[in-house]
């Protein structure tokens, strides 16, 4: 069992936000205290050709910086220049990628290789960008750049892309949205047990002294940002259908929900409610679309959510959730397995012949349930019994040997 698993950390952003520039310089702190052998055998600085098509053979910033790059078209193409030896890979463009971009950063880390890569998670039209969601969903530490705000007068942080002509601008929300408010989104993810609802109750009581401290008058059609409406399934009833509450025994409030039209129906009602937020959305039926038509009418939003399900996959509409965040909180629970390293994992248990055993990959994604049916591990403690084969974990073996 390796004790120090590699990991994906992410530098992403709207256009112009600056990520080449934090990856060049992350590159440089690196080469510049490292002697150049161990830098040319463990380290492996790559490109996708259409990231910056004008700088051949270079990472490049658009405030001028370089540094020389392999290009790679496709996974198959960087596989290759994997080595033995390779212990650092910093990528450019992840989001230009075929599909195999994922089960190789997977297979890369599971033999301890740490990636710094760098992405655009959504189009000008605002959808994902290729993987980007499923790359997403497997980050381990999240870098978030804001651009600029090309409006004229505006410059506020930008977390979107636009295309002018033919060029690309960054664009705050406000702007973006066009909406009189600031829509934002703010996701809360982790394995279970790692206080996610906690975040969300402790976000949601914040909002609450606020309200106590300067108390408004609900005119119909006006918005108190401190006004929250929290949503929760329906079929949640782990503790009580009208209440969020955490595993240490904290809560607040919500809204017990089966549909999107309920949110919106809702919100048209109760007009006063500025802050939305949700527990546990990878239950919800299509929250993707729920979310996106919330940010174009202006709301906060605050979502906790389990990115992967108990096999190590996508939850439901999470991965494209992720995208469209500008702030995603990560957490941690501790592995209860080796109890060595922090746990990012959900690991689900059955109870055969009266012992606890990890739960079969065609069992059902969905078990509403607590300690007796889940704990929290590490990557290298998860284990989901006839999983299918990830090809490049092969791919790389054979590397290791030769
Ligand atoms: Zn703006
Ligand atoms: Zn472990």
């Amino acid at each position: 069992m390796p004790l120090n698993p590699g990991w994906i950390e992410l530098i992403y952003g709207c256009v112009k936000s600056g990520k080449s520039r934090a990856l060049i310089d992350k590159i440089n702190s690196i080469k510049n205290a490292i002697d150049e052998e161990k830098f040319e055998k463990e380290f492996l600085v790559v490109k996708h050709p259409l990231d910056d098509k004008e700088t051949q053979g270079k990472i490049s910033s658009f405030d001028g910086k370089n540094i020389d790059a392999i290009e790679c078209e496709t996974a198959k193409d960087l596989v290759e220049h994997v080595t033995k030896h390779t212990k650092f890979i910093f990528l450019s463009g992840v989001h230009l990628f075929d599909r195999d971009i994922v089960p190789l950063l997977k297979a890369l880390v599971d033999i301890n290789v740490i990636i710094v890569t760098t992405g655009i998670n959504l189009t000008a039209k605002g959808e994902p960008y290729n993987y980007m969601p499923q790359i997403m969903t497997i980050t381990d530490v999240y870098d978030i750049r804001a651009g600029e705000c090309f409006t004229s007068g505006c410059g506020e942080n930008a977390y979107r892309s636009i295309k002018v002509n033919d060029h690309f601008e960054p664009r705050c929300m406000k702007c973006y949205y066009k909406t009189e408010k600031t829509p934002d989104l703010v996701v809360v993810t982790g394995p279970m047990f790692s206080q996610k609802t906690l975040e969300l109750i402790a976000k949601t009581k914040e909002k609450e002294r606020k309200l106590e401290l300067n108390p408004v008058k609900n005119e119909d059609g006006f918005m108190n940002k401190d006004i929250s409406a929290i949503f929760k399934w329906s079929e949640d009833k782990r503790y009580d259908l009208e209440k969020i509450v955490s595993h240490d025994g904290n809560s607040i409030n919500a809204i017990p929900i089966e549909s999107n039209s309920q949110v919106i129906n809702y919100l048209k009602i109760n007009k006063q409610v500025g802050f939305v937020g949700f527990d546990e959305i990878q239950f919800f039926k299509d929250p993707y679309p729920l979310i996106k038509e919330l940010l174009e009418r202006g709301y906060p939003i605050y979502i906790t959510c389990l990115k992967e399900d108990f096999r190590g996959e996508g939850f439901g509409d999470v991965p494209k959730i992720l995208t469209l965040a500008n702030i995603i909180i990560s957490k941690e629970a501790y592995c209860t397995r080796c109890q060595k390293q922090p746990a990012t994992k959900t690991q689900r248990f059955i109870i055969k012949n009266g012992i606890k055993t990890p739960a079969n990959y065609n069992d059902p994604v969905i078990l509403v349930g607590g300690k007796e049916s889940y704990t929290s591990v590490c990557r290298s403690c998860h284990w989901v019994p006839e999983k299918s084969e990830n090809k490049y974990d092969n791919i790389l073996k054979l590397k290791q040997i030769n």
